[in-house]
């Protein structure tokens, strides 16, 4: 009998041999994390999300509780969690300076542009080149499932998106389906500057795969995948 598999990974980010993440799917629980032995020295830091444009920047593992979206780091041990259910999880790897970042990124924190702000922080803390920069986006609610109202296109379009490229009309009347992932992948290359090759994407519905939880499918405010990225302790 073969264990079933828990988590996504990319194969763009699998190469560097100093990084490990992945993107779980249902039934990988962060308890599970220590059960993993490539994953059991690791510490995992899971934040307050809220849906904000918050990133911080961690050297150590937190004393207090973080209220955010976004954490970068540049210190082995740590593991960034990331925790959806139809938002999209994006991680992002700088391999001259061995730093990395976890970002959640809502329709909320998509329009305040918070990989943005998770870049320039990567920027400032590790000198990373936006031109060096990786980027994985995983699983999230696709654009055919995914319907939104009219003032999510005005915040979007208030922001200055192209929204004729991230928005489509729906068959309601003053409903519209959002691209979330294409929303950030155009931030990443036109705002932040990485290479359209460095950004990696799972194309993987929640909302259509019974392998991964959905808000709006299951209405079950509890399940939450769990996402990690971190840099492995050397010896
Ligand atoms: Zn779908």
């Amino acid at each position: 009998m073969s264990v079933p598999k828990q988590y996504l990974s990319i194969p763009g980010l699998d190469v560097f041999p100093w990084l490990v993440h992945g993107f779980g799917l249902a039934g990988f629980n962060l308890k599970d994390i220590h059960k993993e032995p490539w994953l059991a020295s690791f510490q995992p830091v899971v934040m307050k999300q809220l849906h904000s444009a918050q990133v911080f920047w961690l050297d150590r593992f937190p004393e207090t509780r973080l209220d955010g979206d976004g954490l970068v780091t540049a210190s082995p041990g740590l593991l960034l969690i990331i925790k959806t259910a139809d938002c999209l999880p994006v991680f992002l790897a700088d391999p001259e300076n061995r730093a990395v970042a976890a970002v959640h990124c809502g329709w909320r924190s998509t329009w305040q542009k918070i990989l943005v702000s998770a870049c320039g922080l990567m920027q400032e803390k590790f000198g990373s080149r936006p031109e060096a920069l990786l980027a994985g986006l995983g699983p999230c609610i696709e654009r055919k499932c995914y319907e939104v109202g009219h003032e999510v296109l005005e915040a979007f379009s208030a922001a200055g998106f192209d929204t004729g490229k991230i928005f489509a009309p729906s068959l309601i009347k003053d409903k519209f389906h959002l691209d979330l992932r294409e929303a950030n992948r155009l931030l990443l290359v036109d705002e932040v500057g990485l290479k359209p090759e460095n950004i990696y994407q799972v194309s993987a519905c929640t909302f259509c795969s019974p392998d991964l939880y959905s808000y709006r499918r299951d209405r079950q405010t509890e399940r939450r995948l769990i996402n990690f990225i971190g840099i492995k302790e050397t010896d």
